[in-house]
């Protein structure tokens, strides 16, 4: 996530004081990239991780790689953005399964949840500073990490929403 104080880097970086009580990155909203790969039962194996860098706010944790959304950007495409910038994950390659929404009023964060599309095997890797490292982690260790808090609140779920989808289909070709 770009969270680096001072280092504004798109229209769209800057700090919302939220009605929570707390600050959030994105002064639109943030958005991340859930991507999996599936089993033949449709059932989550593994998923990309970004180990946070140290300069970054709650640095040093593992989350999904995102960040803030460009204004007259969709979440999607605010997400994918991102993922390409610090991940080289290409949007191409990417077939988006649905997205989850934590809205907290006056800033919301989207999970975009999504998987390899057909015939696509993605590599993934640190692209940009803000990443100490960029993997695929197996479903089951992704709790063995430190991971960014409001992403360990949400991964079970999210990982439940996936596995419910059943097996894709070969054909079904979003974005
Ligand atoms: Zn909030």
């Amino acid at each position: 996530m770009t969270e680096v104080p001072g280092f504004f880097r798109h229209p769209g970086d800057g700090w919302v004081e939220c009605a929570c009580g707390r600050r959030h990155w994105g002064l639109v909203g943030a958005a991340g990239l859930l991507l999996v790969r599936r089993d033949d039962q449709g059932l989550v194996t593994h998923v990309v991780l970004q180990h946070r860098s140290l300069e970054s706010h709650q640095g040093g944790t593992w989350g999904v790689p995102g960040g803030a959304i460009v204004p007259g950007e969709t979440a999607v495409e605010g997400a994918l953005r991102e993922s390409q910038e610090e991940a080289g994950i290409a949007p191409g390659a990417v077939r988006v399964l649905g997205e989850h929404v934590l809205d907290h009023g006056p800033w919301s964060y989207t999970t975009v949840l999504a998987e390899e599309a057909p015939g696509h095997v993605i590599d993934v890797r640190p692209t940009d500073t803000e990443s100490l490292d960029v993997v695929w982690v197996p479903a089951d260790e992704v709790t063995d990490r430190e991971l960014l808090p409001a992403f360990a609140t949400a991964w079970p779920g999210l990982r439940a929403r996936i596995d419910a989808l059943g097996p894709s289909a070969p054909d079904d070709a979003a974005s």
